[in-house]
Order: C-alpha cells, then sequence, then structure tokens
C-alpha cells in the first residue's frame, strides 16, 4: 500500500470543500455524516503517509 501525497492531498480537499459547501455542518458547528466520513479518510491517509514518509508517530488527534 503506498499512499501518495496526492492522495492525502484530495482527502484534505474533499473534507475542507465538503465544510465549505455544507449547510448541515456550517449551521451548528456540527459534522453531519458526510463530513465525519470524509474526516475519517483523511486521518486514515494522513496516518499512512506519515508512516510511510517519516518514523514520527502519528498525533492521535480525535
Ligand atoms: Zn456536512
Amino acid at each position: 500500500m503506498h499512499p501518495s501525497p496526492n492522495a492525502l492531498d484530495q482527502a484534505r480537499m474533499s473534507y475542507e470543500n465538503h465544510l465549505a459547501t455544507c449547510r448541515q455542518c456550517a449551521a451548528d458547528g456540527l459534522q453531519c455524516a458526510v463530513a465525519k466520513l470524509l474526516r475519517r479518510e483523511y486521518n486514515n491517509q494522513n496516518r499512512a503517509s506519515l508512516r510511510g514518509l517519516a518514523d514520527a508517530p502519528a498525533a492521535q488527534a480525535r
């Protein structure tokens, strides 16, 4: 498995783009199910790329 920076970028852009355009997410600061999925995808990509590029421990952000 080789996560590319491009995939990480795309996951992040999808997530940020969703937050910028989704009314439900903007309404209350509460993220909808789609946002949670996108964020999880981004976190997975981020963790995978950190593991691949460096030995730095991945941030356990929740
Ligand atoms: Zn949303």
